[in-house]
């Protein structure tokens, strides 16, 4: 346990020089306040032109890694199965983090929005985490595909029905519907 407890500190960021609450700034434990002085933001920065800098090196580095300990990958993928399996919602979570970083896109979500049903809610069919994407594994959906992963934006339905879907809206998916039920 940390002593330091004034958790409402201001800092100000060597790298931006922007003040920022202490939260906003990278866990260190031997650094003053438990945290160090460049914030968040600017951290990731650095890591990234620390990557794009050394990026062959650093791929060297862990081919030769993954050469010489074998069993790494399959430690990393029985883990990957064992948090897939226990936490499900926190790896749905976390991956469509990923996506919406990617296509810097809004994500306000909490893992308490990802509720997953034990049923598809449009098509009816049981929902079963498998170990690759099918018909019936659980998927999160937007449910309007303009917005990004806020509040009251997601449900999680049936890759199937998440894929025919698509992005489409109501309306389009109304006009589907017409279409052929009129031929
Ligand atoms: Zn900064």
């Amino acid at each position: 346990m940390s002593i330091y407890t004034s958790a409402e500190e201001t800092r100000i960021c060597k790298d931006c020089s922007v003040a920022k609450n202490i939260t906003e700034f990278v866990k260190h434990k031997t650094s003053r306040g438990g945290h160090t002085h460049r914030c968040k933001v600017c951290s990731r920065q650095v890591g990234k032109q620390y990557y794009a800098d050394n990026k062959d090196d650093l791929n060297a580095k862990t081919r030769e890694y993954y050469k010489t300990h074998p069993e790494t990958k399959q430690v990393k993928r029985v883990y990957r199965e064992k948090l897939k399996d226990e936490r499900p919602e926190y790896v749905m979570w976390m991956r469509a983090k990923h996506r919406s970083t990617q296509r810097n896109q809004e994500f306000t979500i909490d893992i308490t929005d990802i509720v997953i049903p034990t049923i598809c809610p449009i098509l009816g069919i049981t929902l079963v985490a498998n170990k690759r994407q099918m018909d019936n594994s659980p998927s999160l959906d937007r449910i309007d595909s303009t917005l990004g992963y806020v509040p009251g934006n997601v449900i999680v339905i049936s890759w199937r029905a998440n894929r025919l879907k698509n992005n489409a809206t109501i309306e389009e998916l109304e006009k589907i519907c017409d279409f052929y039920r009129k031929l």
